[in-house]
């Protein structure tokens, strides 16, 4: 509040006290306009806690920039859906996801990395002076460089008890899992090129490797189909989706009753193993039109980087990754999208 207590004013007095009025509205208009907001500006936020968020908070926490970071709703990402991870460099017998990603927030922790427990809503920039409005679900906070790691979710059915079977007979993912399924049946669901690209991987592991799409024919490209088709372990099944899971004594998958598409006809399939591909989808909306995405929802960087089309603004994991999404692979980005916002606020400075 401004109190002019003086009848005369010279013109300095008057030009000084209509601009600290006006910064005093754009101020008030900013509180208003974002409702309960942190005035503390912050160097650097990073948004989500799996291998890219943790990684990327572990550089630059390092680095001195004190990140500030939101966990949303799933605190360690999607590796504390599961059990045992053999394929993250370091662990020569394994280590099991949540402890793994416990490690990491320790680790982001003791260099100061300092953390917010809420989810994102949305993503701005501010014109003048160019920072990023990020709020959250208590506030807005505002900071000079932004990485999204908000991951990308797998695609299920939805079906009955599916949640409990993840990671129980049930995945995503066979580069990550389907070497836990030797000499056993299993099965894949899809009918694209990653769905190929899963069955192919798993006929190293499976006895029997069925492929159940609603359809009659594949989209995945020629050659890709063709390497299906003519591979002596892959039994496609046509014109059937899954109606229901069945669950053994132990808690863990063993079969699936079949629905066939045209007829209705139910039937029972035995395997220890399904392996979802039906896609994913990217946690991207946030960014709003601040990033460009492709027709999946993936944050488009440039090339085989971790930059948005906005300045300061970087993205890392599988949120901008539509090819690998694996642990290491997004702690890799992680690493990259903090050295770039370190090099971008040096610049900045
Ligand atoms: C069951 C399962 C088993 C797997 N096994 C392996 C394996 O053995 N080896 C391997 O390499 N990979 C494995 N993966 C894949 C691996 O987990 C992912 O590639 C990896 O976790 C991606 O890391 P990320 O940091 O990009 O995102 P995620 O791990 O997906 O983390 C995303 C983070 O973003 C947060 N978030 C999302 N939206 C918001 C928001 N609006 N605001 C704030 N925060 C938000 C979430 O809370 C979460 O913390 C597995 C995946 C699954 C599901």
């Amino acid at each position: 509040m401004i109190s002019i207590n003086k009848s005369i004013l010279s013109v300095d007095e008057l030009l000084s006290n209509a601009f600290t009025l006006e910064k005093n509205v754009e101020s008030l208009q900013t509180r208003l306009h974002c409702g309960r907001i942190h005035f503390v500006d912050e160097k650097l936020i990073i948004i989500g806690t799996g291998p890219a968020g943790y990684t990327a908070a572990i550089y630059a926490a390092r680095a001195d920039l004190k990140p500030l970071v939101f966990t949303g709703g799933q605190i360690g990402g999607q590796l504390t859906t599961t059990t045992e991870v053999e394929n993250f460099p370091g662990f020569p017998e394994g280590i099991n996801g949540p402890d793994l990603m416990f490690n990491m927030s320790q680790q982001a922790e003791k260099f100061g990395a300092r953390f917010v427990y809420e989810d994102v809503v949305s993503i701005a920039r501010e014109e003048c002076p160019g920072m990023f409005v990020v709020t959250s679900s208590s506030g807005a906070y505002k900071a000079a460089a932004v990485i999204i790691c908000t991951g990308a979710a797998a695609r299920y059915l939805g079906l009955d008890g599916e949640r409990e079977l993840i990671g129980h007979g049930l995945t995503a993912c066979a580069t990550c899992d389907g070497s836990f399924y030797r000499d056993v049946p299993v099965c894949v669901v899809g009918g694209g090129d990653s769905a190929c690209e899963e069955a192919l991987f798993l006929t190293r592991f499976a006895s029997k490797v069925y492929l159940l799409h609603r359809r009659d024919t594949l989209r995945a490209s020629a050659v890709m189909q063709q390497r299906v088709l003519n591979h002596e372990k892959i039994q496609p099944i046509w014109n059937t989706g899954i109606a229901a899971y069945r669950k053994g004594e132990n808690g863990e998958l063993c079969g699936v009753q079949l629905k066939d598409t045209k007829t209705g006809e139910l039937s029972e399939l035995e395997v220890q193993c399904v392996f979802m591909a039906i896609g994913h989808v990217p946690n991207s909306k946030l960014a709003g039109n601040l990033v460009d995405v492709d027709p999946a929802g993936f944050i488009r960087c440039s090339e085989g980087g971790v930059k948005t089309k906005t300045p300061g603004l970087f993205a890392a994991g599988d949120v901008a990754d539509p090819v690998y999404r694996q642990a290491i692979s997004a702690a890799g980005m992680g690493c990259r999208a903090a050295l770039e916002a370190q090099h971008y606020l040096t610049n900045l400075s």
